[in-house]
């Protein structure tokens, strides 16, 4: 009988599909890593695997203790699950603007989750920060994951996502794109990709390209912290899990682009993801158009890999839901379901 032992197994593993309609007059391969498929629906489930149990080998987690972090999404899920396995309790912290929806998630999962309110200062003792360090002192066998700065999230990727892509891609890919929140998908996938093609000849691809994709506004590609809306990605201060030397390149890509992609994936390609997803196609395209520009022989050797984080489930409300999208601006009032988009 072939079987996991427990749901948590089966973190990582994740395929590579073509995209094909999207890429339309562009001559590169370009196929998306689709970590939705991961069992917590994120590549979050990588991190949180890996953390836990570097915890638990540095005697920082011990048997019966509890992971406090603060979290309202797709690392909440994945420390969740794994937790459950070991029988560790997962207390999050969410400021009150995450959606309800989001939170009752971590609550099927059988987590804790303490709601703090959005508009105070981050050192008034109510905020999301001063209530998350006050529960780590306060409850006995607390430990706190603390992804932003915790260098096994790099390690998991170092570990799995890039030996993946250079396994399935059979040693050719030229070309990763990643977004960046905290920044451990794209260095620790980028410096194993790096590693792995240090010694490839030019007429093979040479040393892999390294793409961070970026929303307009963010730290990484030269913002001051500007406010957008895709979740996940961008940061207004620099996280130590983010190592600044890996990336080749950082493109920026605005919310109107990532959303209008993401819709597209969904509608032409069968895939239904988030937006940071919609953002990293976009670089992805972005980036094969200008290979096209620059050498359309090596563009049309080139096999791009774009890692798309998460699915779109989480975000019917927002970028699936057309009145969202139009009070942004994202949509035109004529862009409503036509006869001829049906028949299409
Ligand atoms: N997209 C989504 C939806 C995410 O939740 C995250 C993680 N914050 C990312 C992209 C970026 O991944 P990383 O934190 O590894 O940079």
């Amino acid at each position: 009988m072939r079987y996991a032992e427990h749901i948590s197994d089966l973190v990582g593993g994740t395929p590579l599909v073509k995209l094909n309609t999207v890429t339309e007059g562009l001559s590169a391969t370009i196929l998306a890593k689709v970590e939705y498929l991961n069992p917590g629906g994120s590549v979050k489930d990588r991190i949180a695997l890996k953390m836990i149990e570097a915890a638990e080998a540095s005697g920082e987690l011990e048997p019966g203790g509890t992971i406090v972090e603060p979290t309202s999404g797709n690392t909440g899920v994945g420390l969740a699950l794994v937790a459950q396995r070991k029988g560790y309790r997962c207390v999050f912290v969410c400021p009150d603007k995450v959606a309800k929806d989001k939170r009752d998630v971590l609550e099927a999962y059988g987590a804790r989750v303490v709601v703090t309110p959005t508009a105070v200062p981050p050192d008034d003792p109510d905020s999301y920060y001063s209530v998350s360090d006050r529960l780590v002192r306060e409850i006995p066998g607390a430990w706190k994951p603390n992804q932003y700065a915790n260098q096994n999230g790099p390690a998991s990727h170092y570990e799995s996502t890039g030996p993946e892509i250079w396994a399935d891609t059979e040693g050719r890919v030229t070309h990763f794109v990643a977004g960046v929140g905290t920044g451990g998908t794209i260095t620790g996938t980028g410096r194993y990709l790096h590693d792995a093609s240090a010694e490839r000849p030019a007429a093979e691809g040479g040393r892999v390209h390294v793409v961070g994709a970026d929303p307009a506004g963010s730290v990484y590609s030269g913002g001051d912290g500007r406010p957008y809306l895709v979740e996940g990605v961008g940061e207004d201060f620099w996280p130590p899990a983010y190592d600044p030397t890996v990336p080749d390149e950082i493109i920026a890509v605005t919310d109107a682009e990532s959303f209008a992609m993401t819709r597209r994936l969904a509608r032409e390609e069968g895939l239904l993801v988030g937006g940071s997803c919609g953002m990293a196609v976009v670089a992805a395209l972005r980036l094969a158009r200008r290979l096209e520009e620059e050498d359309p022989a090596a563009a049309a050797k080139a096999v791009i890999v774009v890692l798309l984080p998460d699915s779109g489930r989480g975000y019917m409300s927002k970028i699936f839901d057309d009145s969202w999208m139009r009070s942004y601006g994202f949509l035109d009032a004529s862009d409503g379901v036509t006869a001829g988009d049906i028949l299409r």
